[in-house]
């Protein structure tokens, strides 16, 4: 389609005062016969009267002429063109500018076939009724049979659309001061909760720091109160160890054939002084053992120990102490390379211990002890047919002085297990038991090959 049109939807002229309202008021109706839109009805009709009123200021009034056109693009626009009646006062007219130029798609100054007209156009939406050439003409007809309106009518209805259009901005005002109020309020109710929640942060932190602080004072009072039964248990035993030292000495001189000859009353009481100073003795330095290690005076002697070594060693120094003879001990060879990072001396205390365990407690079966790789560990397992262990005393074995009532054998301190406890720890390691009443008892040392 191109801009050019043949015929004229409507023509008019514009010459005087009263005319203005009359272009206004054929304005609508021709925008709203094309099927423009109410608002752009208005628009339209109000761009016009204004740039009317403007021409007929200026240089005495235009002919006015409306078309139904294609416009360049594709969908087809209402065209007004006012050519004025005298020239236009130089080149510095631009009806262009302004809010008036707002109201319509273009409204400029151009010369059509060697005429200027002022041109103004608005695009006709896509849902209007098609503008066949029939239906232009028979819009030529109906506008050219209707008579205008008074200048009066064309006022009232102006002033009409203008309270409709106040309506519309004070409606519109309403709403933003609704949603103003809405918005207000919510913020409100924000700030009011994370007032809230602050507060309760601020509350919970307190206490949090509360907590800690206690904590710390009690782990505090803790640490003292270790410290100072471990340095009252190495005390205590390091004073009583050469009293009791001393006893089993004089005992033993006592009993010597070299001494003054005892009756064999004498012999048996002497013999009872010093089998009971030299538990005592086992039982002070059990005791100092332990507080030693609990103190952290115990540094491990770091080194690479051969477990192939420290089983066979334990299996010549335990083989003398298996002497019940239902009962067999077997350390088996651990598999080679068998190198860990470790303190072979307490490595072989603790290995020690569970085995005379066992040894102690087992009457018939078998003491065993083995080695197996785990990842980047060792898995030292020893495990007895003995009587087994209650699953709810697991954990006591392993505190001070415990021993389960019944099992007492007449030896021991109860001491053992805590101890090794410590120094397997004290290598990076740890020491757990799985046992049954009945089912005998495995004690499983798990230490990391590289060192703690
Ligand atoms: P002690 O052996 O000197 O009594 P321990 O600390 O070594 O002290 O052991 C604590 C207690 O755990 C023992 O008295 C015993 O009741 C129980 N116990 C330890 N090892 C075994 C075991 N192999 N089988 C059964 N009971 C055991």
């Amino acid at each position: 389609m191109t801009g050019t049109v043949a015929a004229p939807l409507l023509q008019m002229a514009l010459r005087v005062e009263h005319d203005i309202f009359l272009v206004r008021q054929r304005g609508r109706e021709v925008a709203t016969a094309v099927g423009l839109e109410h608002q752009d009805q208005v628009r339209i009709a109000t761009a016009l009267s204004e740039v009317a009123r403007d021409l007929l200021r200026t240089v005495g009034g235009a002919d006015v002429a409306f078309y139904a056109a294609g416009t360049d693009e594709s969908r087809p626009a209402l065209r007004i063109d006012l050519a004025p009646v005298g020239p236009l006062p130089g080149t510095g007219y631009q009806p262009q500018s302004g809010a008036v130029a707002r109201l319509v798609d273009s409204l400029d100054v151009t010369t059509d076939e060697g005429v200027t007209v002022v041109r103004m156009s608005r695009r006709i939406p896509a849902n209007a009724e098609a503008l066949t050439p029939q239906r232009l003409a028979e819009l030529r007809t109906r506008l050219g049979s209707t008579a205008p309106g008074t200048a009066l009518d064309e006022l009232a209805l102006q002033n009409e659309q203008l309270v409709a259009a106040l309506d519309e901005v004070r409606s519109q005002r309403d709403e933003l001061a609704v949603l103003n109020e809405e918005l207000q309020e919510t913020n409100r109710g924000v700030l009011a909760l994370y007032g809230q929640l602050s507060e309760e942060l601020e509350e919970t932190n307190r206490g949090v720091v509360a907590l800690y602080a206690e904590l710390d004072e009690k782990s505090a009072q803790l640490k003292a109160a270790s410290e100072s039964k471990s340095r009252f248990l190495a005390n205590v035993s390091h004073e009583l160890r050469a009293p009791v030292t001393a006893i089993i000495g004089l005992a033993r001189l006592l009993a010597d054939s070299a001494s003054d000859p005892l009756t064999s009353e004498q012999a048996r009481q002497v013999g009872l002084i010093r089998s009971s100073a030299t538990d005592l003795l086992v039982l002070v330095n059990d005791l100092l053992d332990l507080a030693k290690a609990e103190s952290g005076r115990i540094e491990p002697d770091w080194a690479d120990v051969d477990l192939r070594v420290v089983f066979g060693q334990l299996r010549g120094t335990l083989r003398a102490l298996a002497t019940r003879p239902g009962v067999e001990l077997v350390v088996e060879d651990p598999p080679s390379p068998a190198t860990i990072r470790s303190d072979e001396a307490l490595l072989a205390r603790v290995l020690r211990n569970l085995l005379h365990n066992g040894l102690k407690f087992t009457e018939r079966g078998e003491v065993r002890m083995r080695a197996e790789p785990v990842d980047d560990r060792w898995r030292l397992v020893v495990s007895d047919t003995g009587p087994g262990i209650a699953p709810e005393l697991h954990e006591r074995i392993f505190e001070e002085f415990y021993q389960v009532p019944g099992s007492a054998t007449g030896t021991g301190t109860g001491l053992g297990l805590p101890y090794a406890r410590r120094l397997v720890n004290l290598l990076g390691g740890t020491l757990e038991v799985a046992s049954e009443p009945g089912r005998g008892s495995t004690f499983t040392v798990t230490l990391p090959a590289g060192g703690a």
